[in-house]
């Protein structure tokens, strides 16, 4: 409880903890968005197998899950250390390269590395500062929309590289707005929380059925409800409208600078789940932004 009043009394100290917790859990975001979609995707093969009766196949996969088998380089195999595992710090003093065979590491994982980091010290920045006497509250708004933000980096990656949003992540995020909303966190008050969620699938689930009853196109999939669901669960239905607009105005400059510098053919699908997530940080954390904006924008 010391360690709590500490940070709750110590701004910086709080922003400084955020932040190293946000890279190290940055650094487990790499380890999920590569390998949850490999998971889920054995699950269904193994799914499959078993409903058309096929019996489990030669011989039982290696264990893969979120902990096994370690890390490894993807063209030399040799395994990472824990040295070499050390957020953003290993990738500077390797100078972007496995130790061993001098391949070129992704720019992502110090990427998504650096954007846990940020996103911890911005949620301690805006909700962390206890000036009064409730500080637990605000330690736990600190943190817990720092776990939103990083689930929402995850699943914006995961959509991006597989156009799939999954239950695993968009379930639980949607529970736990709920939750947070019991409490008091972010939403005005628990009905607006579920009301967000309701509306927030709703909302995307008409516009899917209005497109394909016209266009005879799917433009959306399930799980864009679903975040959008747990978008409302976290902020209310009254941020709906801001993250609707917000997304479909990124979506539609990056869909449309994409396809004029050739990046993607025209008719190919863009996954709008990290449109939405981005979206959702951006409704989180610039919630007073928004706000003016709404505002200035009636008044005109
Ligand atoms: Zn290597």
């Amino acid at each position: 409880m010391e360690t709590l009043t500490l940070l709750a009394a110590q701004p910086a100290l709080m922003v400084g903890a955020m932040t190293v917790l946000g890279l190290l859990v940055g650094s487990f975001l790499n380890v999920v968005i590569h390998r949850l979609p490999v998971m889920v995707e054995r699950e269904w093969r193994s799914d499959c197998r078993s409903l058309l009766e096929l019996g489990d196949g030669d011989s039982p996969p290696e264990p893969f899950d979120l902990v096994r088998p370690r890390s490894r380089c993807p063209k030399c195999g040799t395994q990472i250390t824990a040295m070499e595992n050390i957020p953003l710090l290993s990738y500077l003093v390797l100078g972007g390269r496995c130790r061993h065979c001098r391949v070129a590491i992704s720019k992502r994982y110090p990427l998504v590395e650096a954007s846990g980091g940020l996103l911890g010290g911005l949620a301690a920045w805006h909700f962390g500062f206890a000036a009064d006497a409730d500080s637990t509250l605000w330690l736990l708004r600190a943190f817990a929309a720092a776990c939103y933000a990083w689930a929402l980096v995850a699943l914006a990656l995961i959509d991006f590289d597989t156009h799939y949003l999954f239950d695993n992540i968009t379930q639980p995020l949607l529970w736990a707005g709920l939750a947070c909303s019991f409490f008091g966190l972010f939403a005005p008050d628990l009905g607006s929380a579920v009301l967000g969620a309701m509306a927030g699938y709703l909302s995307l689930w008409s516009i899917y059925w209005g497109f394909k009853l016209i266009t005879g196109k799917e433009g959306m999939g399930y799980g864009d409800f679903k975040l959008l669901a747990a978008l409302g669960a976290w902020l209310g239905w009254q941020a709906l409208p801001a993250v609707i607009l917000l997304s479909s105005v990124i979506g539609a400059v990056v869909g449309i600078g994409a396809m004029a510098s050739g990046l993607t053919k025209r008719g190919e699908p863009i996954p709008f789940g990290p449109f939405l997530a981005a979206a959702g940080i951006v409704a989180m954390f610039f919630d007073d932004a928004i706000a003016g904006l709404f505002q200035s924008g009636a008044r005109l």
